[in-house]
């Protein structure tokens, strides 16, 4: 409802209600409006609203924005009017050609909605897609071109229904993990562990039919929609329903469609990426994570939750199944295994009959890496395509050159803002810092020393120009955050792999998460090194976890795939255990080492971060939190810091950050609840912006 603040009218939310209140008569004003006639969000839905600022230690408030759509967030209706742009008659006999010679921009809109017909096209997906039509429009409405209406938003059409293809037989290890899924429609959190390609979206998507079939609805969480859309092709084939999408890439009226749909129960499927684990479902059934150890998962400003955790929240509070997927399970799942709170279900081998990966290293102390790229991968790339498959070359990076460094003096280009590397940028001649997005022009001679500068190291850019030199007849495609950043730009790509479309495939993460390329049968780890020797206590785990996914693009189907990895420390420990032990060693390795030396999932984390624009305000700041602590701490705490950050300027202000670790969880939240409104009421809190992180993942 709108209500009075001030001199102006706000949104406010209603989250409960009472007949008496501690405030005088007369601080008490009337609202203004009532926006919506019915509540947008169940009780269940504010309990989980509730618990998440409870755990979070964030406003309630902020919790709730969090959880709406835009549009409802500002205070329009549930079922709001779209302002929608059709062509007139008038318009549509125009020659375009001719009005194109002398007003292109009104051209360009007038062509668009010639070619939409009379149903016209919403303001708002003009907006996406000619960011300043309406300048263009006011000529157009003025000649009587075009013409402007206002139609009630229309509800979500599951119409595209399409016949869903047959359910694949099942494996008995398959069969063995839908039996225990089918155990019980009350909740009940299971792990579906199974390597890449074991049938894992298999099992799942048949244990989702059965609650459609129930009338249930189904939430599927995935961590980039843009990035898997070979997922949500394969929901919507196999299952024959068009999933209601939740993500980033719609345009504020869709989203608003979707959660509706959602709220209502009409959509039986909705798919969405981290936020839509708040969506209000009319009916629910079933929630699932797909490639539960997925960083996206995890908000990493503001409300700094997890929707992974708040997953298995959820479906405790509404009483249903919750099935996590991945490859390499994260060792907070593990543990909920193995104390018996969550059922952990196997899938050791690939489905299908094809065969696991064989993985190899290449020692580039023996044979070095001209240009990023070894003799043995460089012969191994040869014969993959040679025998006609597809290679996927891997780097963990993005840019041509992760730093410039000077070859005389050793100075490195800097940010001036961060204390952090600058990333060149060979195509745009840039040096860009990655963290505040401070950009110049590529030096060429040493800030320091004043000699000539080359950049150094192998980006995905200088790789691919590697490769085109060495084959210069193969079609060779790279993938990442650069080269993908326009609308729709991963999906082309992605297919056009998929069908064959590229010899070879230079990409970074983003070529990681869960594709299935049908061709691909060598994987070459470039830069495998920088993991090795992290000081995040989840470094093994988060290097097991990007070579094992990697890795598992490669034969996919009846050939055998390879994987060869590029290191110059091929004695190191955690070569042999991946090797010969895979993920579930490493995983062990990594349970035993958290356990002996106290961290998670053994015990619980908490960061405070501050930042400030003098280094002692920040650490100051913390100082104090440390103190008030100090009064209330046992020994289930410890206290780690004040310290700087990892990055101790970012943007122009100096970063510091004070580690809780606790073996009792609810001591460290009840602690926290009393740390907060302490904090706030500090005077040194006006000088510093600062945040808690409950279970933060990225901490050195
Ligand atoms: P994951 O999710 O574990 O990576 P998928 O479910 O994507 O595995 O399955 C990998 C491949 O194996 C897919 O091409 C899938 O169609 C196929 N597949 C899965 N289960 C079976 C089965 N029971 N029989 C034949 N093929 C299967
Ligand atoms: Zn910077």
């Amino acid at each position: 409802m709108l209500v009075p603040f001030g001199r102006r009218r706000q949104l406010g939310l209603v989250l409960g209600h009472s007949n008496e209140s501690s405030l005088p008569a007369g601080k008490i004003r009337r609202c203004n409006e009532i926006v919506d006639e019915s509540p947008l969000l169940t009780a269940a839905d504010l309990r989980l609203i509730r618990f998440t600022s409870d755990y979070y230690h964030h406003p309630v408030g902020e919790v709730v924005a969090a959880a709406l759509p835009a549009l409802l967030r500002h205070g329009k209706a549930l079922h709001p009017t779209v302002e929608t742009i059709a062509v007139s008659d008038v318009g549509e006999l125009q020659d375009i050609e001719t009005l194109a010679g002398r007003a292109p921009k009104q051209a360009e809109l007038l062509e668009a909605l010639i070619d939409a017909g009379g149903t016209g096209i919403e303001a708002d997906r003009l907006t996406e897609e000619l960011p300043n039509w309406r300048r263009a429009a006011t000529a157009l409405f003025k000649k009587g071109y075009i013409t402007r209406f206002d139609v009630r938003a229309s509800d979500f059409d599951e119409s595209l229904t399409i016949a869903a293809a047959d359910d694949l037989t099942l494996n008995d290890d398959q069969q063995r993990a839908i039996a225990t899924l089918r155990s019980s429609n009350a909740f009940g959190a299971y792990l579906i562990d199974g390597v890449t390609g074991s049938g894992k979206t298999e099992v799942y998507l048949q244990r989702m039919r059965d609650i459609i079939d129930q009338g249930k609805q189904v939430l599927v969480l995935a961590p980039e929609i843009g990035l898997t859309p070979q997922l949500v092709a394969r929901l919507r084939n196999r299952l024959g329903i068009e999933p209601a999408l939740l993500h980033s890439g719609l345009t504020d009226i869709e989203r608003l469609r979707a959660w509706r749909a959602a709220r209502s129960g009409a959509a039986r499927l909705v798919v969405g990426t981290r936020s839509a684990i708040f969506t209000p479902l009319g009916n629910p059934g079933l929630i699932v994570v797909d490639e539960e150890h997925d960083h996206s998962f995890k908000q990493q400003e503001g409300l700094r939750y997890s929707a992974r955790d708040l997953a298995i929240v959820r479906a405790k509070h509404l009483d249903i199944p919750v099935i996590l997927g991945s490859a390499t399970p994260t060792m907070e799942m593990l543990k909920h295994c193995r104390d018996g709170n969550y059922m952990h279900i196997r899938l050791p081998v690939r489905a299908g009959g094809a065969q696991p990966p064989s993985m190899r290293l290449i020692d580039t102390i023996r044979t070095p890496a001209t240009n990023g790229i070894s003799q043995p991968l460089s012969d191994a790339i040869e014969s993959h395509l040679q025998a006609g498959g597809q290679v996927l070359i891997f780097l963990n990076r993005r840019g041509f050159a992760p730093t410039l460094i000077c070859a005389s003096c050793g100075h490195v280009a800097g940010c001036e803002r961060c204390d952090s590397r600058l990333t060149v940028h060979a195509r745009s001649q840039q040096l860009r810092c990655h963290h505040c997005g401070a950009t110049r022009v590529l030096d060429t001679r040493c800030a320091e020393c004043g000699e000539a500068v080359k950049p150094l190291g192998e980006g995905t850019q200088r790789l691919e120009e590697t490769l085109r030199t060495r084959f210069p007849d193969k079609t060779i495609t790279r993938v990442d955050s650069d080269s993908t950043q326009k609308k729709g730009a991963i999906r082309d790509v992605l297919e056009q792999v998929t069908q064959g479309g590229a010899d070879i495939l230079v990409g970074t993460q983003m070529l990681s998460k869960g594709h299935h390329f049908p061709k691909l049968t060598l994987v070459g780890i470039v830069n495998a090194d920088q993991g090795l020797f992290g000081t995040d206590f989840r470094s093994a785990e988060r290097m097991a976890q990007s070579i094992v996914q990697v890795a598992g693009r490669a034969g996919r189907e009846s050939r055998r795939g390879e994987v060869l990895i590029q290191t110059a420390f091929p004695e190191h420990p955690f070569w042999s255990t991946l090797i010969e032990g895979g993920y579930e060693k490493v995983a062990d390795e990594a349970l035993r080492e958290r356990e002996a030396t106290r961290w998670p999932p053994f015990t619980r984390l908490a960061l405070i971060r501050s930042a400030a624009h003098r280094h002692n305000d920040a650490l100051e700041f913390l100082e104090v939190a440390k103190r008030y602590l100090a009064q209330r701490v046992d020994e289930t705490l410890r206290v780690l810091g004040p310290v700087d950050a990892p990055m101790a300027r970012k943007a122009g202000r100096y970063r510091a950050q004070l580690l809780l670790q606790g073996s009792d969880r609810h001591i460290l939240h009840s602690l926290l609840r009393e740390l907060r409104p302490a904090l706030e009421r500090e005077p040194g809190a006006r000088k510093v912006r600062w945040s808690i992180d409950v279970d933060p993942i990225e901490l050195f």
